[in-house]
């Protein structure tokens, strides 16, 4: 009996070291005491195995004696494991001193229990004999020692169990149980170390107990109870986050799933979800080996589009066996709907909706690139002194205007185009030739026209077609050629549709072989003043108009006709002027010096000229260097000021006026707003234009508006010059309409200075 009790101790004691090299190789605190308490308790059953055999009273006394000073050790060390375990003491300080104290006082009382070995003042040992099992020791002979003994045993399992109880009370409840489990075990240790107290067996069967519940306390502080706090606040933090996350174990069945998932897909139950999720199993049935990221789109019952990343997993273990499956999903419709709009924004025009320059260059490219054999035909507008619905109706009815055109595209064009705003009032269109028809553009167009002019302003779209040959060609360049074409009949207002074809094309290269041999004309002295003289109705020279020449030394004398226009596109006129406006100086100068003065010169002024130079500055400088009278200089504008910021230019050439020069009003009656032009310019003289003269030969209701225009003139206190007089009939004329002042080839063409001179002087 003795030795099969033994022999189950030794088979604990066995487990329980095994168990406590296992545990070394944890780390922690946590499992060095367990592996601590396990040693120790090993080892007090050693020791009370080795009591058992025992024969020698002497000799049993002394183990028995190692027994409860190894209980003593025992328990101490489950105080540490506690205080460990429930992390009572973050400070480490404290605990150390605790520890001290108690290793102090079990240094006490294991000397007292030695001492016993001698001094007997604690307990002895007697015999007893149980007829079924043999003989066996009890102690007895118990002295206040002994109990002082218990006391500080008894103690420090209170103190466990208030230990244990605090952090019950305090922990939260999901902690509880990692707690209460090991309360309950120590209580059933206490209350079967009673039971046997009670039962009086021959030996401490409770021992057998302590080993079990101390492997089972390690055990569970170091495995169960960390995996099934790992798995609550795994479980915790994942209702918790701000992703959708839904599992699925190997059969595709909804295991779990996340109250953020129930929110996005107003899903009511697993089976709904198994559900929803079947079909998505079912279409990426051959993606879903492998982990990958999806974005999706989900629309719902109410019109509202969710966007989604969705990131999908598929668990194996380590051998590869399916395990399950799981997703999370980031709702991101908030930031996708923000990227559309900002993807938008960047690729369209705010105004109109229409793709913009950029967009519509990348559009048009890849519709010529993905259909070759379908030949395009690019197509631009411009809207006619667009500039001017500005300035006259403001800026709202400009934009007006703009988005009547765009609306007028989107209605009437189908597939296959590409169009856009290019800027300001520029479109483009990208279509197959086969599908454009001329007329389908020109009532477009009649439409606009109709729906905008009024009796101040007159609409007129013009458009340029390109056949587009080379689809390699930039964008940019058949946008050019488009161009091109419009400024081909620019001005002409019965033409509304122009092609690009051969003459434009050598008149492109024209103007730019020109305007690449300015700079050397200019230098070289090739433009030349010409002088047309003016007279009044006596036939008396007043003055002459500078008009420019271009003696090339290849091509002979180029009327100005050839290239002012080239010249006012590159933005190189106002050199040319600048040149023009110094050579009249010089020879009113000269005129001066030879007592010539009543003579003046008019020069002309591009209206590129405000954007280029400072006019002011330039005629002062003028006057001041060749010390002229500025009423000799004066100063030709056209109606095309009013296409810049006319309060500049008005305030330009009022202070001028200010100054002396005298102001002309060119080209009178060529374009439509003269009328306002005599209102807000305060000019001195209206050149009265030729175009007007032609007319006159054949209408009444012509001669009936000139003959008016110059009595205007007069009424409104200024002079008039009728340009392009080429005859005696119509000076005479003229002179009975009261026009003051003729320039015209009757008289002479624009000649030299020298020869107007020898002619003149
Ligand atoms: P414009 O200012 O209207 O000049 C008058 C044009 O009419 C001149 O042509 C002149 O030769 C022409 N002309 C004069 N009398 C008659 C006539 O009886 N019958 C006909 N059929 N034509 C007549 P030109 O010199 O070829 O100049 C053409 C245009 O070039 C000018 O028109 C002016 O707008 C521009 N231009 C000429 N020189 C300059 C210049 O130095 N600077 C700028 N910015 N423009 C210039
Ligand atoms: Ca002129
Ligand atoms: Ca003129």
């Amino acid at each position: 009996m003795k030795i099969a009790f033994v022999l189950i101790l030794v088979m604990i004691c066995v487990a329980m070291i095994v168990n406590a090299v296992y545990i070394s190789k944890k780390e922690g605190s946590v499992a060095a005491y367990c592996r601590n308490f396990l040693y120790a308790g090993a080892f007090s059953i050693i020791l009370y195995s080795i009591f058992l055999m025992c024969n020698e009273l002497a000799m049993a006394t002394f183990f028995y004696g190692l027994f409860i000073c190894m209980l003593e050790w025992l328990l101490l060390y489950f105080l540490r494991y506690t205080l460990v375990y429930t992390c009572l003491f973050t400070n480490n300080k404290l605990l150390k001193k605790t520890e001290m104290l108690f290793n102090i006082l079990t240094v006490l009382s294991n000397t007292s229990i030695i001492l016993n070995n001698v001094l007997h003042h604690m307990f002895r040992l007697d015999t007893v004999v149980f007829t079924e099992c043999g003989e066996y020791w009890y102690v007895t002979g118990f002295t206040v020692f002994y109990y002082i003994h218990l006391i500080y045993c008894y103690g420090l399992v209170v103190l466990i169990m208030l230990v244990l109880l605090y952090k019950i009370l305090k922990a939260a409840s999901s902690y509880r149980n990692r707690y209460t489990s090991i309360l309950a075990s120590f209580c059933m240790l206490i209350v079967s170390d009673a039971f046997c107290l009670f039962l009086a067996y021959p030996v401490n069967v409770s021992l057998v107990f302590y080993g079990i519940i101390a492997m089972f306390l390690s055990y569970f502080s170091l495995y169960h109870v960390p995996n099934t706090v790992i798995a609550k606040i795994l479980s915790l933090s994942i209702q918790d986050m701000s992703s959708a996350m839904i599992c699925f174990d190997e059969n595709k069945e909804c295991i779990y799933y996340n109250n953020n998932a129930k929110d996005v897909f107003k899903l009511q139950d697993k089976e709904h979800i198994d559900y929803a999720f079947a079909k998505w199993f079912k279409k990426h049935k051959d993606d879903i080996k492998v982990d990958n990221i999806w974005h999706s789109k989900e629309i719902r019952e109410n019109g509202e589009t969710l966007y989604f990343d969705m990131e999908y997993h598929n668990m194996k273990d380590e051998k590869g066996r399916q395990i399950g499956y799981y997703f999370v999903l980031n709702d991101t419709t908030d930031s996708t709907l923000a990227y559309i709009k900002e993807c938008y924004n960047a690729r369209h025009d705010n105004l109109t909706g229409l793709y913009n320059r950029d967009y519509f260059f990348e559009k048009t490219a890849k519709m010529l690139k993905n259909n070759p054999d379908i030949t395009y035909y690019m197509l631009c507008s411009d809207i006619k002194d667009f500039k001017l619905v500005n300035n006259l109706f403001g800026f709202e009815s400009g934009n007006e205007v703009l988005i009547a055109e765009a609306d007028i595209l989107r209605q009437r064009l189908g597939k296959n185009v590409t169009y856009g705003r290019l800027s300001a009032d520029r479109f483009a269109i990208c279509m197959p030739k086969s599908k454009y028809r001329e007329e389908d553009f020109t009532d477009c167009i009649k439409e606009l026209r109709n729906k905008y002019t009024s009796d101040v302003y007159r609409m007129h779209i013009y458009m340029g077609v390109y056949e587009i040959t080379d689809i390699n060609e930039e964008i940019s360049s058949m946008i050019d050629k488009a161009t091109l074409a419009i400024s081909s009949i620019w001005g002409d207002y019965d033409k509304i549709v122009a092609y690009f074809g051969e003459e434009l094309m050598e008149k492109t290269l024209l103007w730019e072989r020109m305007c690449g041999e300015f700079d050397n004309a200019l230098a070289n002295n090739e433009f030349k003043m010409y002088l047309q003289p003016q007279f009044d109705t006596s036939g008396t020279l007043k003055g002459s108009e500078a008009l420019v020449r271009w003696i090339h030394p290849e091509h002979g004398i180029i009327p100005p006709i050839s290239f002012i226009e080239a010249f006012e596109n590159a933005g190189l006129i106002y050199q040319l002027d600048q040149y023009m406006w110094e050579e009249a100086a010089k020879t009113l100068a000269k005129w001066k010096a030879i007592g010539k003065e009543d003579y003046c010169i008019s020069v002309n002024i591009s209206t590129k000229d405000f954007y280029y130079c400072d006019i002011y500055s330039i005629f002062i400088n003028l006057i001041q260097k060749y010390d002229i009278n500025p009423h000799n200089l004066k100063i030709e504008i056209t109606e095309s000021v009013f296409m810049n910021d006319v309060d500049k230019s008005i305030e330009i050439l009022d202070k001028l006026k200010n100054k002396g020069f005298e102001i002309e009003i060119d080209d009178f009656g060529s374009g439509f707003s003269s009328l306002n032009m005599l209102k807000d310019i305060h000019a001195d003289v209206v050149k009265i234009d030729m175009g007007f003269l032609k007319e006159t030969e054949n209408g009444e209701r012509s001669r009936i508006i000139l003959a008016n225009t110059i009595n205007l003139i007069k009424e409104l206190g200024m002079h008039s010059i009728t340009e392009g007089v080429e005859n005696k009939s119509q000076v005479d004329m003229l002179t009975k309409m009261g026009c003051d002042m003729f320039q015209g080839y009757y008289y002479s063409k624009p000649i030299s200075v020298k020869e107007f001179e020898s002619k003149y002087f």
